[in-house]
């Protein structure tokens, strides 16, 4: 990897993507870190495309803070990993349910014979069609569905970025 990129104030981050902390690792194409867990992906004026660490998005697009987005999608992570965990009321069929302000959902199943829903007041006929093996995972796609990564990302980029 070399440095062959021009660096200019044409640069701006639109999309971060992570990899998960037991995922594979991107690698840096501005200093060839190779143990990226954040990628952000950089978009020039003219159209050229990168992908980058933290630090080095920082650097290279001048109104960016690349550390202060990551910091936030950690804390997405880590919203999304004790969500299933948390106090869940249960039915006495066994089903759980969650009251958060004006949303009401609950997961559904046979005991886990059969497979797992996932319900939300108010959602479309769509959400909640899917069945999951483990009622864990139909917790995680309600999380999903109420919290949907692509909106953290536009937050991160939003709140960290000065135009
Ligand atoms: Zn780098």
């Amino acid at each position: 990897m070399t440095k062959r990129k021009l660096i200019d104030d044409q640069w701006r981050c639109y999309n971060i993507t992570d990899l998960g902390c037991n995922g594979p690792r991107d690698v840096c194409e501005y200093c060839g870190y190779p143990n990226l867990r954040f990628a952000h992906h950089l978009k020039r004026s003219t159209g050229e495309i990168m992908v980058v660490g933290c630090c080095c998005a920082s650097q290279i697009c001048s109104n960016y803070n690349g550390v202060e987005a990551e910091r936030i999608m950690m804390n997405y992570a880590g919203r999304r990993k004790h969500w299933a965990s948390r106090v869940w009321l249960r039915s006495a069929r066994g089903n759980d349910h969650i009251k958060i302000g004006d949303l009401a959902g609950g997961i559904f199943g046979s005991g886990g014979a059969i497979g797992w829903w996932a319900r939300l007041n108010g959602a479309p006929c769509e959400f909640g069609k899917d069945k999951y093996p483990t009622q864990v995972e139909a917790k995680l796609a309600l999380f999903d569905y109420i919290s949907p990564a692509k909106d953290e990302i536009y937050r991160a980029l939003k709140e960290t970025t000065n135009v």
